[in-house]
């Protein structure tokens, strides 16, 4: 079997994480591989249903979201070792922006757990679903234990 040249570890920061972020740390080792790691702050519906009509977008909001996924992200970077520009930090869909990046930067192993904060109540996830059907690559998807 040929060794995995570049796996890309994407973290929701949810329950059991640090399993999921072991095996792929341990996974790059044995392998020799270049490890990244992708975090998507997951885009917020603006919708003003049953709301009242003058919603306003909250900039700081948003703004103070990605600068703490920022934070969590570096802090993960620097216990794995992973440089600065294989840390990547997404707004939108988590689903669609991880399958982007690994096609894009040639990632041959997506590393993610079997359900995280959209799928407790599945077997897999929404987001682990959708990866192992479209992602361009072989995925990991580590078994997480329902609490
Ligand atoms: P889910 O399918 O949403 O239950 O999540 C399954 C797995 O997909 C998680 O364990 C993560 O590895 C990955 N994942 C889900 N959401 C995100 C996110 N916002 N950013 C990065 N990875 C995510």
């Amino acid at each position: 079997m040929d060794s995995y040249k570049h796996i890309l570890l994407a973290v929701d920061f949810f329950e059991q994480n640090d399993v999921v972020i072991n095996r792929a740390n341990d996974l790059a080792k044995r392998h020799q591989a270049k490890l990244s790691i992708i975090h998507v702050v997951d885009s917020l519906p603006i919708t003003d249903a049953g709301y009242g009509t003058d919603i306003p977008f909250n900039l700081d909001l948003t703004a103070e979201l990605m600068a703490a996924a920022r934070k969590r992200l570096a802090e993960l970077g620097k216990k794995l070792a992973v440089s600065e520009d294989s840390q990547w930090l997404e707004m939108g869909s988590p689903k669609t922006e991880i399958i982007r990046i690994a096609t894009e930067n040639k990632v041959d192993l997506c590393v993610i757990g079997s359900h995280g904060r959209h799928g407790l109540a599945l077997l897999l996830g929404s987001t682990a679903n959708s990866i192992l059907h479209h992602a361009p690559c072989d995925v990991l998807a580590v078994r997480l234990q329902d609490n």
